[in-house]
């Protein structure tokens, strides 16, 4: 079998796959005019809950089609690039994929629509696609994914075994965020997405199973992180009571939540990196904090004098006026780590908005961290043990104007007609 029909089969099940391809036939047409209603159906929903969307789609569909993408350009809508063509990148050198980013971004601009992210197809990838997409001059990966454990009883062996099939991480040990790896913005992918839950969790509203995106949601805002909700547009329809929930719980919960489009995230997020912070500390316990970030950048502070009053956030850090602020405090609420730490450790604290200081002596700041080795695996624990400790401290919030936490609604489109679904098995 060839790179597209094998890996559908792999990924689905040799079963699923002529059963989806069934259900297919109803869900696309012979032209994009069914597909160009479901995208205004989608957009629509969207505009109702002031709520961009992401949605990575094929360039040979993009490249067949005619106007219909185009068409929501201009709606608070993204597209990023779903690989040239719908195949298994995993199995692709650095050239051929650095090759298909490449025209694909020349496709979309020559069509007229900005694209800067990428997920790959069946949200698989090798160690040479972030350089490909780093030279296809791209500022973001999506293609990771992360699963949170949000669906026990309904848990099937076919929803494990695509858990493995997209090299996903648990939510359990990893923070759902965005993170900056050789310049390039990586953000992660939720599962259970539409197609879990409907394929493999059995999913329906009115049924057992609460809404699991619901339950992704309170965890995403309880822990401070980033919902990317996966929504394939051709399924809008089987989905949407579940969306309109969590976007509607979304909008309620306080602090609020952020809702942005991919791009946004990761230009927020580098600019959130490099933002330029200055303490100032006075014998008289008085520290004047600094902060020169993007627009929106958020003051917090915990266990310090906040002398203007802060602002109740959440329980644990106040929000601050303003981006010149004054607190008093016994020691210098920073963190301090050592010279001779790991480079990731401190780029790693000051992209979760932390204000970090190299120090030799752990007793100027009020909270000291030594590292000898610090990877991805161990980022989760470590802020853990930050959260959890009552150092006094003021920090940059993660997200922009006192949001506690993001989401992006974001969905593949792989086919925009029904040839454009069975090319991809012949990978075209
Ligand atoms: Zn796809």
């Amino acid at each position: 079998m060839n790179n597209a029909l094998s890996i559908a089969a792999k990924g689905k099940g040799v079963f699923n796959t002529a059963r989806r391809a069934a259900v297919i036939m109803g869900r696309y047409g012979i032209t994009a005019h069914k597909m160009d209603g479901i995208l205004a159906h989608f957009a629509r929903l969207l505009d109702e809950y002031d709520c961009g969307g992401t949605f990575p789609l094929v360039a040979a569909a993009l490249a067949r089609s005619r106007g219909v993408a185009e068409k929501y350009q201009g709606r608070n809508l993204e597209y990023a690039i779903h690989g040239y063509y719908h195949i298994d990148h995993k199995q692709l050198s650095f050239e051929q994929q650095a090759e298909h980013f490449s025209r694909a971004r020349l496709k979309f601009e020559s069509q007229g629509l900005a694209v800067s992210g990428l997920r790959c197809p069946y949200l698989r990838w090798n160690g040479d696609t972030l350089a490909a997409i780093k030279q296809a001059g791209l500022l973001y990966d999506s293609s990771q994914v992360i699963a949170w454990n949000v669906a026990k009883e309904n848990e099937s062996e076919s929803y494990r075994r695509v858990l493995g099939f997209y090299g996903a991480v648990s939510a359990d040990e990893h923070l759902a965020l965005p993170r900056l790896e050789n310049g390039l913005v990586r953000i992660p992918y939720c599962v259970p997405d539409d197609e879990a839950l409907i394929d493999r969790l059995r999913f329906d509203s009115g049924g057992a199973l609460d809404n699991p995106w619901l339950a992704i949601l309170r965890e995403t805002h309880r822990r401070g992180e980033l919902f990317t909700l996966g929504l394939h547009p051709e399924r809008i329809h089987l989905c949407e009571a579940a969306l309109r929930e969590t976007l509607k719980a979304a909008r309620q919960l306080r602090p609020s939540v952020w809702f942005a489009r991919l791009d946004v995230i990761s230009r927020w997020w580098l600019e959130l990196a490099d933002a330029q912070v200055q303490v100032r500390s006075e014998a008289n316990g008085l520290h004047h904090v600094d902060v020169s970030g993007p627009k929106g950048v958020t003051l917090l502070a915990r266990n310090v004098d906040t002398l203007l009053e802060g602002k109740y956030w959440d329980g644990v850090w106040s929000r601050l006026n303003g981006t010149s602020i004054t607190v008093q405090s016994e020691m210098r609420p920073v963190i301090g780590i050592p010279p001779a730490s790991p480079a990731r450790l401190s780029a790693f604290l000051r992209q979760q908005g932390y204000i970090v200081e190299t120090m030799e002596d752990g007793r100027a700041c009020s909270l000291f961290i030594q590292r000898e080795s610090f990877n991805h695996e161990n980022e989760k624990a470590l802020v853990g043990e930050i959260e959890k400790s009552t150092a006094p401290l003021v920090r940059l919030s993660r997200w922009p104007d006192g949001a506690h936490s993001a989401l992006c609604v974001t969905g593949d489109i792989d086919a925009l007609t029904i040839w454009d679904y069975y090319l991809r098995f012949v990978g075209r």
